[in-house]
Parts: structure tokens; sequence; C-alpha cells
């Protein structure tokens, strides 16, 4: 096996990344991965667990090693797991609470979610009890929003919305974090197709983690299913992902294994709200 982990270094100062440069954030973190590309079976790292032992990490590590491999190796840093309430969110929310420590889930309310999605989380925060939910989303109501940028700017300037809604909020929440758990996974849509377990997030400036990123939507239902997790009750209404009232549609004769992108922003082709790259910023 390959050993690839290494210093992540960048010629130039950081004003020429694209994420604009002028954090003071230290690269403590930052220098400790390969960040950007991890080869088919390179290790993340050769993790010294607490007997002593050495454990490689691996894109092949099973996801609840992973998991508790998480805690372990940033207990001592600022980690949190963001979730937009999607199944995988709730999946992998599951598998951190059954480890029993303290938590911390964030999710920005953009003030158009709907009603089963709001009841969703009251359901998670009763389930889990000892995961914080916390809600860092925007306080500029819409009506705000429509007297500075015109009604229904999501149909007129969708990205200035999800901007204003998720990005723009998602950066302060950044601000004061060091590492990122996020439920993306790789088949979720081909901008997230080059996904690795661990790389280095240009936009936040932060170490982010996807411990799904191999799996499949059908292995998701499987746990949601197996495991009696919470999901949103539209994802059986023809829902394979719900985002914002306004941008998101039911797709025909989706099931709730199945998952798409077909039903999200269908009147501006946008494809990705630009939390995680891709075209929506
Ligand atoms: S998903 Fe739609 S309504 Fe929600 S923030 Fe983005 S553009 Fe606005």
């Amino acid at each position: 096996m390959d050993w690839c982990m290494a210093t992540l270094e960048r010629a130039g100062p950081c004003d020429s990344l694209p994420c604009g440069g002028g954090s003071e954030r230290t690269n403590e973190t930052r220098e400790l991965w390969v960040g950007d590309a991890l080869a088919e079976n390179c290790a993340v790292e050769t993790y010294m667990n607490p007997s002593g032992s050495g454990e490689p990490i691996t894109e092949h590590t099973p996801t609840d090693r992973v998991i508790a491999w998480t805690l372990e190796r940033f207990a001592r840093q600022r980690w949190m797991m963001t979730t937009s309430f999607g199944m995988e969110g709730c999946a992998l929310i599951d598998m951190y609470a059954r480890l029993d420590v303290p938590v911390t889930v964030v999710y920005l309310d953009t003030m158009f979610f709907f009603p089963e999605t709001h009841e969703l989380r009251d359901r998670l925060v009763e389930r889990y009890p000892h995961v914080d939910f916390v809600n860092r989303g925007t306080t500029m109501t819409p009506e705000q929003q429509a007297e500075i940028h015109g009604g229904e700017l999501w149909k007129t300037n969708p990205d200035l919305c999800c901007k204003l809604r998720k990005v723009d909020p998602m950066a302060v929440v950044m601000r004061d974090v060091d590492v990122w758990v996020t439920g993306l996974r790789r088949s979720q849509s081909p901008s997230r197709a080059g996904l690795n377990l661990v790389e280095w997030d240009w936009r936040y400036e932060v170490l982010k983690v996807s411990p799904l990123f191999k799996w499949e939507r059908t292995d998701v239902w499987d746990y949601v299913q197996a495991n009696d997790v919470p999901y949103n009750k539209l994802h059986e209404q023809g829902y394979p992902t719900v985002g914002c009232t306004h941008c998101t549609a039911p797709v025909l004769g989706s099931k709730p294994g199945d998952y798409s992108r077909d039903g999200r922003w269908i009147e501006s082709g946008k494809t990705e709200c630009g939390l995680h790259g891709g075209d929506g910023i």
C-alpha cells in the first residue's frame, strides 16, 4: 500500500485561492493533510490509536471505524456536523449519536423549510437528546429579502438567494470550525463524484470529512430502515431530496430509496446551492 500522508502545500499566498484569502486561521489543521486528492488505496493517515498501535485510515476503512476515528482524532479540535435534514444526514446523525458522545449538529433554516422538515427536526431532537441541534440560519426574513432584492429572488436570481440564505450563513459558522463532518456522497451528483473521505475545503478553509462518501442511496435507505432512523416524510411522497419549498418538487415515481436531484431548481437548471462547490454560486 502506498502511504500518502503528506503536508498539503500550496504555492503562493492564500489570497490566490478561491476562498479569497484573508483568513487568520492557523494552518495547523491544513498542514496535517494531503487535502485535495487522495489516490485509490492511499491512507488518509496512520492513526496511532489509544492502544499505541498504528491503524491506517483509508477509503476502505469501514464507516463505523471512520466515525470512531473522527471522534478520537479531532477531539481537541473544533469539529461539527452540518445537516440539511436529508436522509444521509439523518443516518449520519444516528451513527454518531449511538456512540453516546456530545455532538453538535448545525443546520441552516432558510425560513423556506417545508413543515415536514421542521417536524423531522423535532423528531430528531426527541430521539437524540444528547445531540445539540443548532440553527445558524440567516436572520434576514423573507420580507426583508424581498424589500432589498425584490420578490421571488429564488426565481430572479437563485444563486443570490442561496448565497444570502445558505452560503453566507455557513461562512459565519465555519469561522469557528476546524473540521466539518458532512453526509455527502460521491454518487449524489457529478459535481460530487470526486469527493474524498477527507479533503480540504477551499471555500470555507476547513477540513471536510465525509464518512458516507462511498455509500449509495440504497445503502442509506437500508441503514435508515434497519435502525429505525427518523427521515423526512416527503421522501414517501416522491421527493428524493428536500430543500426549500420554492425550489423543491416531487419526482414522478420516486421512492424513498431512490436518489436524484431532478426535483431541485427545476426552473433554473441550477444543481447545487453552493455550500459544497459545484455550480451553485
Ligand atoms: S434553495 Fe431556493 S429558496 Fe432556498 S435559498 Fe436557494 S434559491 Fe432561495
